[in-house]
């Protein structure tokens, strides 16, 4: 998928990416970065970054951009907020995965059941998070199938 025009290289690694204060609903993902014969992608790099919950990207900063590396097993997890919308696109998070020496994926995650899926035509079914909806917070759940 197009990386789009915001984003930012050597974003901070950091497995939280919600500001101190923040009122905004918590989104937790987790997953695995795991090859397409199903065995763990170590270190895989995912460089995530998205919108505030207004609908707008820092793109002074690093707000709202940070990366994490997959565990031993594959696993990964950020802690977030529940991006906004803005004009044009349905509610989505940017990630680059990199696996150890390998190519670069540039993808997007999306939510279910939102109406904007509808009427993006960047929008894929495939690319959607499982999502978990609890009070207050989102736990959502994605794997990343790359070349070791
Ligand atoms: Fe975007």
């Amino acid at each position: 998928m197009t990386a789009g025009p915001f984003y930012t290289p050597d974003s901070p690694r950091r497995s939280s990416l919600v500001e101190p204060g923040s009122k905004a609903e918590r989104l937790v993902l987790v997953g695995l970065v795991i090859s397409p014969r199903c065995k763990p992608v170590a270190n895989a790099l995912l460089d995530f970054w998205h919108c505030d919950e207004a609908g707008d990207y820092d793109n002074r900063g690093f707000r709202y951009r940070g990366h994490v590396l997959a565990d031993a097993q594959g696993r990964y997890s950020l802690e977030t907020i529940v991006p906004g919308e803005y004009p044009g696109r349905t509610r989505h998070i940017h990630v680059k995965v990199r696996p150890p020496g390998g190519r670069i994926l540039t993808t997007q995650l999306y939510f279910p059941d939102e109406p904007g899926n509808r009427s993006d035509g960047i929008y894929r079914r495939e690319l959607t998070m499982q999502v978990a909806p609890k009070r207050g917070q989102r736990d959502a759940k994605f794997d990343f199938v790359v070349a070791g």
